[in-house]
């Protein structure tokens, strides 16, 4: 919980921000629910909003790079594994990531609002494409203090 705290507090995003990228994950959902396919106007708004990140986030999403761990007391936590095979973990809700491109492009130079983890798992959980893993709540407590 603390750390959740800390990392919103690192770089809140703005509301409007927030809001235009949670309705467009949910027309994403809602599109992709009905024919299990990406359209191309919806496409070309994602690339739009979300530039260079967004082919190779939804590559990782194809190769099932996101898994869904749920702690026993059903905290949430999310793994996306990076194209070199590293994992990173990211939480639902906020755009942290410990991967360096969220330092640099994200945070310092603010080139995208997203890194491609944090976009592969939003665009994950639209499209329902993600592994599911349940692990006891000191698994989930360990992997958030190996972060650091
Ligand atoms: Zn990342």
């Amino acid at each position: 919980m603390k750390l959740e705290i800390q990392l919103n507090s690192l770089h809140p995003w703005s509301d409007d921000l927030e809001k235009m990228c949670a309705q467009l994950f949910e027309n994403l959902k809602r599109v992709y629910s009905e024919d299990k396919k990406l359209p191309h106007d919806l496409l070309s708004v994602l690339q739009f909003v979300f530039q260079s990140p967004l082919m190779p986030a939804l590559e990782l999403v194809e190769k099932e790079a996101v898994t869904r761990i749920l702690s026993q007391s059903n905290r949430e936590i999310f793994q996306v594994v990076g194209s070199s095979g590293t994992p990173y973990i990211c939480f639902p809700n906020l755009k942290y990531c410990p991967c360096p491109a969220y330092q640099y492009s994200v945070l310092t130079h603010e080139d995208y609002i997203m890194c491609k983890h944090v976009l592969a798992m939003n665009l994950a959980l639209a499209m329902g494409l993600y592994k599911e893993m349940t692990l006891s709540d000191e698994e989930v407590s360990r992997i958030i203090q190996d972060m650091d």
